[in-house]
């Protein structure tokens, strides 16, 4: 065992979140205190800034650290033949056709909120021509610089008119 060993130390926080584990892929609680080491490649291990590796409270309970280790590194080389096999296969709508989708939920939910119906939100996002009508009815309203009919703000809507 080399004597260059990475020496972990506790470090205090007060910004209680969950954070990754660098050994078993998961996170820590959110606790006061973290067990961490600097180490310049932390950051490719847990994809977080500033190079850290970091170790839970459960694997740190339950001390297999080398075995951890390993089984991680066996799940991240699955994970990297898996990720390869997707390359070329994947086909998906544009970023437009999101927006578009983003901007015809964001109707359904002022028409919902207007007639207090979950029928009239389904509608608006199956039915092309309902959806239409909904969408003309609130470029109407933002253009006459009326107050949309729902708790939504007109900024928050993120319509393209
Ligand atoms: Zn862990």
């Amino acid at each position: 065992m080399s004597e260059d060993r990475i020496e972990f130390e506790f470090v205090q926080t007060n910004v209680y979140r969950r954070r990754p584990c660098t050994l078993c892929g998961g996170a820590t609680d959110k606790v006061d205190i973290l067990t961490e080491a600097r180490w310049p490649c932390g950051n490719i291990l847990t994809e977080a800034l500033g190079g850290v590796l970091r170790v839970c409270e459960s694997c740190l309970k339950a001390g297999n650290i080398d075995e951890r280790l390993e089984l991680r590194a066996q799940k991240l080389e699955a994970q990297a033949v898996g990720m390869r096999y997707l390359i070329g296969q994947l086909k998906m709508p544009s970023f437009e056709d999101w927006l578009a989708m983003s901007e015809r939920a964001n109707i359904a939910w002022c028409a919902q909120d207007e007639t207090g119906s979950r029928d009239v939100y389904k509608k608006v996002m199956e039915d092309d021509a309902f959806y239409h009508v909904w969408r003309q009815n609130a470029k109407d309203r933002l253009e006459s610089g009326e107050e949309p009919r729902c708790d939504s703000n007109p900024e928050d809507l993120d319509l393209p008119f």
